[in-house]
């Protein structure tokens, strides 16, 4: 595996591989775990090589927030890359990103101020602009992205739609522990209590599929429902629960197809997001139908 620390190398690289064929590449904030790895076993079965970025993106975290906590283990994750069998790590420092005097943000508008961009203003901003700036140092044909985050996904397919990138953007779907809980790198923060307490969020979810499966289709009746379940663990304060329609992120009044039920909520200082995509429709013999998460 290539490991590549400028961007420089990384565009002379990027080009060697598409002179070869097809370019997949995995935007990742490192601190690796299995939710990252199936997205690059995605793109080395998709593309004839693949690319992984693994950068701690100052300008998506907020003040206050945890950027100096992130976790970070380069070396550990340069030898899971190599294990999966990853083409090529990139890992550039801050100022290979963001020389000085970088001063350009992507607005992502509407879209990054939903959910989680009411209590992460700039979030979005800070994702879309390094994934431009990603996109455009590897140029790759297929870009994997995790349904673990779905806002960013949402939102990172409109950037590229909309800024004409000529990458196709790919979702996969979100990894979980046996228990449920969704793999995340910020569970190593969790102490052992709340790691006890964090699969609620997840059966919450769960519940919502579960009703709207036998016909429920109030999004208040669901909310309060997954409410009331994920009051039984005292340690998780719920910071959002919402349920929006995937293309522009707006709470729907009924449920009825794609409908995106997402949450956040901290354990002590740690905050974890998790959400499933309910999609509803009548199957050919006429009962509802309920898939996907
Ligand atoms: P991060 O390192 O948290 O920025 O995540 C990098 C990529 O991995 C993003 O596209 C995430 O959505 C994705 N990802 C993170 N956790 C999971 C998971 N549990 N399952 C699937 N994809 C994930």
């Amino acid at each position: 595996m290539l490991t590549v620390r400028t961007v420089r190398q990384m565009r002379r690289a990027a080009a060697r591989m598409r002179a070869r064929g097809t370019v997949g590449f995995v935007p990742t904030m490192g601190y690796l775990h299995e939710g990252h790895l199936e997205l690059v076993r995605h793109a080395r079965a998709r593309c004839d090589s693949s690319v992984v970025s693994i950068f701690v993106n100052p300008i998506q975290f907020g003040p206050g927030e945890d950027l100096d906590r992130y976790p970070r283990d380069i070396a550990r994750d340069l030898r899971l890359l190599r294990a999966v069998g990853a083409g090529c790590a990139f890992a550039p420092r801050i100022g290979e990103m963001y020389p000085p005097g970088f001063a350009t943000r992507v607005d992502t508008g509407e879209l990054g101020r939903r959910l989680c961009g009411r209590f992460r203003p700039g979030h979005f901003n800070g994702v879309a602009t390094v994934v431009v700036r990603l996109l455009s140092i590897v140029r790759p044909d297929v870009a994997v992205f995790g349904q673990k985050d779905a806002q960013q996904a949402v939102i990172i397919r409109r950037v590229v739609r909309d800024l004409g990138l000529d990458t196709e953007v790919d979702v996969q779907p979100t990894v979980r522990e046996p228990d449920g809980l969704a793999m995340s790198s910020r569970n190593v923060r969790l102490s052992a209590d709340e790691r006890r307490a964090a699969p609620v969020l997840y059966r919450s979810l769960e519940l919502a599929r579960d009703l709207v499966s036998r016909g429920e289709d109030r999004p208040a009746a669901i909310r309060a429902r997954m409410r009331r379940l994920i009051r039984t663990e005292p340690l998780v304060r719920l910071q959002y629960l919402a349920i929006v329609a995937p293309g522009d992120l707006r709470p729907v009044r009924r449920i009825a197809g794609e409908t995106l039920v997402a949450l956040a909520a901290f354990l002590g200082q740690t905050r974890l997001i998790d959400n499933v995509l309910l999609c509803t429709g009548r199957n050919a013999a006429g009962r509802l139908d309920t898939g996907r998460g």
